[in-house]
């Protein structure tokens, strides 16, 4: 088993450590953490459709 960091932690669009801020928002349809930065911008959407796409194949085919 690999280390995992925890992605609760860190922003999930520009990956910053978050466990100091005060200042972290969770993305509505992933529920992951997003930085004052990254709040409402196109990167936000891109990571946010990345997250989805991958959870998605995840849950529709796991043989690979
Ligand atoms: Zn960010």
């Amino acid at each position: 088993m690999s280390e995992q960091k925890n992605i609760m932690q860190e922003c999930f669009v520009c990956k910053k450590d978050l466990s100091q801020s005060q200042n972290k928002s969770f993305n509505a349809r992933t529920n992951l953490p997003v930085c004052e930065e990254c709040k409402g911008t196109d990167a936000e959407k891109k990571a946010e459709k990345d997250a989805l796409d991958s959870l998605a194949e995840g849950f529709v085919c796991g043989c690979i």
